[in-house]
């Protein structure tokens, strides 16, 4: 009877670990799915699992976009677990440089009323969220899965098993049954690639000419007796921005006191100084005064040196679903560049918005569930497309208007 009860649940696998495909889980899982979560890597809690920060930013900005969504999730202490981790940031603060040679630093606050978004650790939160999907009886958490082949009309996926190899040498494959599968499986998405076959997807990819590069500001070390925030050398409550007409620097805070910081630049500015990384420090003096006191100059040439320049996508498709059977989300659906911070926090929407339609449509038929997929995709295209175009906008705004308000209308006058 048990056993009956069961098969009456609904099998939702969600492709992806990171923080949508987790967070899809969760709201899955609290509706009483049979959930399973298939990710490519091994365990990011594990101490032996390579970090993803050279994939993705180690810090991010949370908006309320994103914490909604995760308010949402079910009733649990997760938001505020995550929360305990964050630092409110209430403005950017804009670094530069006067006439008379004087760094300065102006404060511009997000909002009127003093509310911020939050700097957050990326494998922080995905961990809280791991940690939470562990707790419930109804997930099965599957690493080290790669997600290589999937048929939407018998509902069936293949999964590649890394690690342990058959007595061929090579890595095993596994066939897995769902009523649903959920595509969180980021920017370069097997999930996607495959419903593709299914469903006449429109699909656009851009890689804008701007490579990304980390560094760090290290903490500073406190004296006996100190105020335990003068760790930051810098004021923890902004992101920080140095703007530079073409290129652009950014700190985002970390509990630990250091910042992770980012250099955006388009690409022939690397292939320059990767000729000549000596000239690393003097190409900061000269565009981002005042960081080379900050970061030292071997830090400066070490971070450019040894982390990768990566590029930078943009997706738009449409729709994101086939039949009752798949839907796409997060990166998958709609990659974006970071330049809005609203990547992940879009993501994390989208889960908040496709489960409202599950919500509309209760029932496991698959009748009911083809009409909310079907909804959720007309809902859900316009405003993912212009997020997408938004992210593109702000880099403009970011890395020039926020010293030159005229900047942004006079470059769109010459580009239009
Ligand atoms: P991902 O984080 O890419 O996770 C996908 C998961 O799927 C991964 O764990 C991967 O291993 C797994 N996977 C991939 N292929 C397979 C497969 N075949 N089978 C099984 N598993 C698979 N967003 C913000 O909201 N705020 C910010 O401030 C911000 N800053 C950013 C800064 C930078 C420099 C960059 C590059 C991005 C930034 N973003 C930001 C965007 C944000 O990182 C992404 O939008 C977010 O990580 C997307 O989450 P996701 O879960 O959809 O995909």
């Amino acid at each position: 009877m048990a056993q009956d009860n069961k098969d009456k649940r609904q099998r939702t696998i969600v492709i992806g670990a990171g923080p949508v495909g987790t967070l899809a889980a969760l709201y899955a899982a609290n509706r009483g799915h049979d959930v399973e979560v298939y990710e490519l890597r091994s365990d990011l809690r594990d101490p032996q699992t390579v970090p993803l920060n050279f994939t993705k930013s180690i810090n991010l900005a949370l908006s309320e976009r994103g914490i909604n969504a995760i308010r949402q999730s079910g009733p649990s202490a997760l938001l505020e677990k995550i929360f305990n981790d964050t630092i409110p940031m209430v403005g950017r603060m804009i670094h530069g440089e006067s006439s008379t040679g004087d760094l300065y630093e102006k404060s511009q606050n997000y909002d009127v009323h003093g509310r911020a978004i939050y700097a957050v650790d990326r494998g922080g939160l995905n961990k809280a969220l791991l940690d939470e999907l562990d707790s419930m009886p109804n997930v099965k958490l599957v690493f080290n899965h790669k997600l290589t082949g999937a048929d939407f009309q018998k509902r069936k996926a293949w999964f590649e098993i890394s690690g342990n190899p058959g007595t061929d040498g090579r890595n095993r494959e596994v066939e897995v049954d769902f009523d649903l599968m959920i595509g969180a499986d980021g920017a370069h998405s097997a999930a996607r690639y495959h419903l593709m076959k299914y469903t006449r997807m429109d699909y656009q990819q851009e890689y804008i000419d701007t490579l990304w590069c980390e560094f760090q500001i290290r903490p500073k070390e406190l004296r006996p007796g100190e105020d335990p925030d003068a760790r930051f050398r810098i004021s923890p409550n902004h992101l920080h921005i140095w703007p530079g007409k073409d290129f652009m620097f950014i700190a985002i805070p970390s509990f630990d006191g250091s910042f992770t910081c980012t250099l955006f630049m388009p690409s022939e500015n690397f292939v320059t100084l990767d000729a000549t990384p000596s000239s690393v420090p003097s190409f900061f003096n000269k565009y981002f005064p005042g960081v080379t006191s900050l970061i030292s100059p071997a830090d400066l040439i070490s971070s450019f040196t040894n982390n990768p320049h990566l590029p930078l996508i943009s997706i738009k498709c449409n729709p994101y679903h086939f039949s009752d059977s798949i839907v796409i989300v997060g990166d998958a659906a709609h990659a974006m560049v970071p330049f809005y911070g609203q990547g992940m926090n879009a993501g994390l929407e989208d889960i908040r918005i496709l489960f409202s339609f599950f919500d509309k449509y209760p029932s496991i038929l698959p009748s009911d569930r083809s009409k909310a997929l079907a909804e959720y995709s007309a809902f859900r295209k316009p405003d993912a497309h212009v997020i997408n175009d938004l992210a593109l906008h702000n880099y403009v705004e970011m890395r020039a208007s926020t010293v030159s308000p005229t900047y942004a209308l006079r470059k769109w006058l010459e580009e239009n």
